[in-house]
């Protein structure tokens, strides 16, 4: 039940935010698994949210920014119910790639580049960096990155020739690529709305500045925003999207003189 209306929520997702409409019928042809999702289910915020966005769609003028709004934040909810069942019954819920590659994390940021001068590694960001550097670097995380994987899960029986392996390896190595580019001891310099933020480093202990998440266009940093809010809904200081000069792309952060030490 709550994969299908996680199934439908997701087509409305993509049909609002491409045409900024919800088709009405193909509304009507899903209305009877909500009509009764929203009887039956003991969430009762997701029934809410699916309430109003019936309503609305079937209002003489909709709101299409709202209802996009609820749909998102259901599907949130609905994604976070999902994986709190899995974790009762213990199944291997998605463990983060953090945690489950901290080990070869560690393991890396005490690498040095010997092509660069003995530059750290974990000082790395492959967006800014020359083609020829920044392929070099991807090579090399890409072999630690896929033999850690290998290392892990080459006892399982489903592990040799499946879509799912490629997959997590390619998922392993971008989180990776991510997670480097960190430039220590400069934390107090960090200027706000920067490509950087303060953070504590979870090897060291000690603050570092770490590259932003980077997004294309300006709607989609926005979405984030939106997303980090559903996420963090006790958090309620103003964010707001920018431009940055440093890498060219948009990130997002708190506004001006709200940041605090929490
Ligand atoms: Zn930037």
């Amino acid at each position: 039940m709550k994969n299908e209306i996680q199934k439908i929520l997701r087509k409305w997702e993509g049909n609002l935010r491409r045409n900024g409409s919800m088709d009405a019928t193909r509304f009507s042809q899903v209305s009877n698994e909500i009509d009764s999702y929203i009887r039956t289910s003991k969430n009762t915020q997701v029934a809410r949210l699916l309430t109003s966005c019936r309503d609305s769609t079937l209002s003489a003028s909709p709101n299409n920014d709202k209802i996009l709004r609820n749909v998102r934040h259901a599907l949130f909810l609905l994604q976070k119910e999902i994986n709190d069942e899995k974790r009762e019954l213990g199944f291997d819920v998605d463990l983060g790639q953090r945690q489950r590659y901290e080990a070869i994390s560690k393991k890396l940021y005490s690498e040095k580049l010997r092509f660069k001068g003995n530059k750290s590694l974990r000082e790395a960001d492959v967006t800014l960096m020359e083609g020829r550097d920044s392929r070099k670097v991807r090579r090399i995380v890409e072999k630690r990155m896929c033999q850690e994987y290998h290392r892990q899960n080459k006892h399982r029986s489903s592990y040799r020739c499946s879509g799912k392996a490629r997959h997590e390896m390619d998922r392993a190595v971008s989180y990776q690529i991510f997670n480097l580019g960190q430039l220590d001891g400069h934390a107090n310099q960090r200027g706000i709305g920067t490509h950087w933020k303060k953070i504590v480093d979870y090897s060291s202990g000690e603050y570092v500045m770490k590259k932003k998440v980077e997004y294309a266009t300006l709607e989609e940093a926005q979405l984030h925003i939106e997303l980090y809010k559903f996420a963090h809904p006790k958090d309620k200081r103003p964010m707001h999207a920018y431009y940055c000069e440093h890498c060219g792309h948009y990130h997002i952060g708190h506004d001006r003189g709200t940041e605090t030490a929490a």
